[in-house]
């Protein structure tokens, strides 16, 4: 299948390591040149050089926090003073502490919007006005099957990540007529570091093995294994192609069938 994204610009934040990183490899796998971010700016440069010796692209690389408005918009204005074009864009952030809802503080959840909603508000801001000129865009936010289905002590992840689905709904309506398409995709228990760190604070309010724990989550899903971040960049590449043209507003579950509605 030709996905049609050759030459194409592909923004892919948070993308040192797990899902972010498998994204921009799989971007670049398809032709892309890639701009990619995190706050360290180590292990940000060691992805970068694997993704340019792997894929032979072109890499614009730059560690900076993405709850940081301004930090945002200059990175935007960078990658298209530098490649022409901001054609694609995939907002992703570390996820929130998990936490029951009493344990929760004021600043738990000012952080969590900033981190989870404010950061892909700075991004759209940020690359809607370039795409709009060339007619042509898409963005994927990368959230979780919180948005479905919420998961337990995921409170912060379970109502704040509503919102961003909230607002792709709305740049939906509000850009389709650019031809800029907005999606989400949700995840479901992926094999990364943010997985470990979630298997080490349940296995500690279980009083459980971390194994336990990810046999567990395994169990939950009709496909009985975890997936891996790979199985996630392949559902973004494609959403963000030519061949998903008449796909928009809508959320995807990469989560191996664990959502349970219909
Ligand atoms: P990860 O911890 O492996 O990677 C997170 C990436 O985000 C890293 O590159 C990190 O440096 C970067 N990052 C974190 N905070 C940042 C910030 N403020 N500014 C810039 N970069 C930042 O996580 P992952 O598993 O790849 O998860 C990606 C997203 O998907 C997270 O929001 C996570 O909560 C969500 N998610 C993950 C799973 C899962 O099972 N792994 C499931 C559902 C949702």
């Amino acid at each position: 299948m030709n996905l049609g994204l050759q030459k194409r610009v592909a923004i892919v934040a948070a993308s040192s390591q797990g899902i972010g990183r498998a994204t921009a490899h799989a971007f670049a796998a398809e032709g892309c040149r890639i701009a990619m971010c995190a706050r360290g700016a180590n292990t940000l440069q060691q992805a970068a050089d694997e993704i340019r010796q792997k894929h032979g692209t072109e890499v614009y690389a730059e560690p900076f926090d993405v709850t940081d408005h301004a930090a945002v918009q200059s990175f935007v204005e960078a990658t298209v003073s530098k490649f022409g074009s901001a054609d694609i864009c995939v907002t992703n952030a570390g996820g929130p502490p998990a936490k029951g809802f009493l344990a929760t503080s004021s600043e738990d959840w000012q952080k969590a919007i900033d981190l989870n909603l404010l950061s892909t508000v700075y991004f759209a801001h940020a690359v809607i006005p370039h795409m709009q000129k060339k007619r042509w865009g898409r963005i994927v936010t990368i959230t979780s099957i919180t948005t479905k289905q919420p998961v337990a002590d995921l409170v912060l992840s379970n109502a704040v990540r509503a919102g961003v689905v909230g607002l792709v709904k709305s740049l939906a309506n509000e850009f389709g007529k650019d031809n800029i398409l907005v999606n989400n995709i949700g995840p479901g228990f992926t094999a990364t570091a943010r997985l470990i760190e979630l298997a080490a604070s349940r296995s500690t309010a279980l009083n459980k093995k971390q194994s336990e724990i990810f046999e567990g989550w395994a169990a939950d899903a009709p496909l009985k294994r975890l997936g891996q971040p790979e199985e996630v960049a392949d559902a973004i590449v494609w959403l963000a192609s030519d061949r998903a043209s008449y796909i928009t507003g809508q959320t995807l579950l990469v989560d191996g069938g664990m959502y349970k509605g219909l």
